[in-house]
């Protein structure tokens, strides 16, 4: 798979990741929240997790300046990253979809929150964060280039440690007991199937 396509192949799945959580974002606006957890912290790593994920790619496809930290893979690694991204797209789409209007951008619960475990949510308690990381992958494979390739997984990765015990236990004070059984069920980014035998009984 040549450069280019591969930059093509990118801004067409940037843009479909882009479109659905704007569509998201909107369905939740009305949605008040009654505990935000947001912390300086936080703020700062998301910043760094936005110029990864969103700026730096962007400037590596539409500018030549990010050039010099170009390295060399295979072109067929093209192919995977496109399978990859393909994924990481289903799920950022499934997991928004699942959550409905209890998702946030941030850690917060909201009126009326309800616990999920439908869905996605069944196997795996940190969906979006799983898309996220499948995406960052599936990025490095696709833009061969240290900075606007790899940065992704980079900068998302302190973002992910930061907040996912952060989240569990926003949500172990929220629901308690029933968020503690469903994390015994469910693997954090690596679905956990639960055996048939234990499904039929
Ligand atoms: N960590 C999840 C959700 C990301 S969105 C994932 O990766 O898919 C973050 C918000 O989702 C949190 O602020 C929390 O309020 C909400 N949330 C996380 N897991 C949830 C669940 N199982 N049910 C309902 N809300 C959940």
């Amino acid at each position: 798979m040549s450069e280019a396509t591969r930059k093509v192949v990118f801004i067409i799945y940037f843009c479909a990741i882009i479109a659905i959580r704007v569509y998201f974002s909107r369905q939740v606006k009305q949605n008040k929240i009654t505990d935000g957890r947001k912390t300086q912290e936080e703020k700062l790593f998301l910043f760094l997790a936005f110029i990864g994920i969103f700026i730096l790619p962007l400037l590596g496809v539409f500018t030549p300046w990010l050039e010099f930290a170009a390295y060399d893979l295979p072109d067929w690694t093209g192919w995977i990253g496109t399978g990859v991204f393909l994924i990481a797209i289903w799920l950022f789409w499934r997991s928004h979809a699942d959550l409905g209007l209890n998702w946030s951008a941030s850690l917060e619960i909201r009126e009326n929150h309800s616990l999920v475990d439908t869905g996605v949510y069944h196997y795996i308690r940190h969906p979006m964060y799983a898309s996220f990381l499948l995406w960052g992958i599936a990025q490095a494979l696709l833009l061969h280039n240290w900075i606007y390739g790899l940065f992704n997984i980079v900068s998302f990765l302190p973002m992910y440690l930061l907040r996912v015990p952060q989240e569990e236990q926003m949500m172990l004070d929220t629901f308690g007991e029933q968020y503690r059984d469903y994390m015994s069920r469910t693997g954090r980014v690596i679905p956990k199937f639960p055996h048939s035998s234990a499904e039929l009984g």
